[in-house]
């Protein structure tokens, strides 16, 4: 298959970034790189669906691989992979697993999913602060985005989503399904039989990134990873429950400007120009000399390194860095790199963070637990909700009405022009509810 066909049924079974980003895949597809990175790190804790898809789908995984590596001639392929997954896998590092892809055995520390310190950790490149990978001549694709890659080449969209269920629940209930995209998690979790306790709160995502969601109303998307059941009072969640504003007039009475959140920053050690500790400063009125420092909060990942581990004193600069997010994206502002060559810290490898005290330091250690690999499960929602943005871009345009009948696999939102992605029908059944937001399907 050339560039062009790859692209064509990528875009048509409506594949998108599914570590999380959602960011169409086809766009991805450019003439000139010469390196695919498969993103097989699961950066955080407690998540094994690509563990899931590496250990009982790989071919698979490979088949979309190799589809990408040849369609936009590169050189290299890699799957990165931690230490821990490698070994359980039983791979070891410069393995080769297919004609292109070897295996890249990464350190088992927080945030290796990044794209951008992945991208380091294999090539020692370094994408410019505000830039893209291709910038560097790389593509990075998540383990279960060529899952669906090769899928989309049989024909088959998008229609379901590998979850991992975890957290403080019975271990009979510690999973990894596959289910189709648009299921309540209501109906999910009754089915699997995982109760909330009172004392705890559910997350989409990972504990350090993921977002608090009410599993009344929550729906299952294409970028859905996981939904971990947490208790309110571990360090990874009370972070989450904090306003924003307290945490700003907080720091400017608690912050000692050790600066061990810039010491310890992810991006910072790669030679990003975030300072943590210079962001708590100006944002408590103290004026800078470098408008950058303050321009620089369009390049944090928001990983909460710095909040989560770093800090003695219960600040957040990632909060901090977040709300100047917002303002500089109100009014256009985003950090422009001056061209100058990008260096590691020296210190680099003594100061990255292990995944082992990370899990201890946010208090989901005791979780850390190997679920079931189940897979399909014989589950039937009562109905889906697709909404039509489930990616980066603009939303697709609903394709059917209200009583159409549809199957599994239909077309039931049109990608927009630009970016945007296609939805199709997770299940068998009769479309309830249009709008320009969503659409509802009861099942058969
Ligand atoms: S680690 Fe905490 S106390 Fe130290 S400089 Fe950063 S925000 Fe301030
Ligand atoms: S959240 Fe904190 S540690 Fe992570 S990139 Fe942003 S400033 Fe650095």
């Amino acid at each position: 298959m050339n560039l062009n066909e790859l692209k064509k049924v990528v875009a048509d079974a409506g594949v998108v970034g599914a570590g999380g980003a959602g960011f169409p895949t086809q766009f991805k597809f450019n003439e000139g790189l010469d390196t695919l990175i498969i993103n097989g790190a699961e950066c955080e804790p407690l998540i094994f669906s690509d563990y899931y898809i590496m250990k009982k789908e790989m071919q698979q995984m490979l088949d979309g691989a190799e589809m990408v590596i040849e369609a936009m001639k590169l050189k290299n392929g890699y799957l990165g992979i931690k230490e821990h997954t490698a070994e359980r896998l039983g791979f070891s590092d410069g393995q080769k697993l297919s004609a292109h892809v070897v295996v890249h055995v990464l350190p088992n520390v927080y945030p290796m999913g990044d794209e951008i310190i992945l991208i380091y950790e294999v090539t020692k490149r370094i994408v410019a602060p505000g830039s893209l990978p291709f910038t560097q001549g790389v593509i990075v694709s998540n383990v279960e985005t060529l899952y669906n890659v090769a899928n989309a080449a049989k024909g088959i969209p998008v229609t379901e989503k590998y979850v991992t269920i975890g957290g403080k629940i019975d271990d009979k209930c510690r999973k990894v399904v596959k289910i189709p995209v648009g299921v309540p998690v209501s109906e999910l979790f009754a089915y699997l039989g995982v109760t909330v306790p009172d004392d705890c709160v559910v997350i989409d995502g990972g504990p350090a990134m993921g977002n608090i969601i009410d599993p009344k109303t929550y729906h299952v998307t294409k970028t859905t990873k996981s939904f971990l059941i947490l208790p309110k009072h571990i360090p990874a969640i009370t972070g989450k429950t904090t306003d924003p504003d307290n945490m700003v007039r907080r720091s400017s009475s608690t912050c000692c400007q050790c600066s061990m959140c810039t010491d310890m920053c992810p991006r910072a050690l790669i030679g990003y120009p975030l300072k943590p500790h210079k962001i708590v400063r100006v944002v408590n009125g103290e004026i800078t000399s470098n408008p950058q420092d303050y321009l620089a909060a369009s390049v944090c990942s928001s990983c909460g390194v710095c909040e989560l581990t770093a800090c003695c004193q219960g600040i957040s600069p990632r909060m901090v860095y977040t709300q100047v997010k917002k303002s500089l994206a109100k009014n256009g502002l985003r950090y422009q790199h001056d061209g100058s060559e990008l260096k590691a810290d020296p210190q680099r490898e003594y100061r990255m963070l292990p995944s082992d005290r990370f899990m201890a330091r946010i208090g989901v250690a005791p979780y850390d637990i190997m679920p079931e690999l189940t897979g399909t499960v014989s589950f039937k929602p009562s109905s889906v909700y697709l909404p039509m943005r489930q990616h980066v871009g603009k939303p697709a345009a609903p394709a059917v009405n209200v009583g159409d009948v549809v199957k599994a696999g239909d077309l039931v939102g049109k990608a927009a022009d630009g970016i945007s992605a296609n939805i199709h029908a997770t299940v068998n059944g009769v479309v309830t509810a249009v709008s320009d937001q969503a659409i509802t399907i009861q099942c058969d």
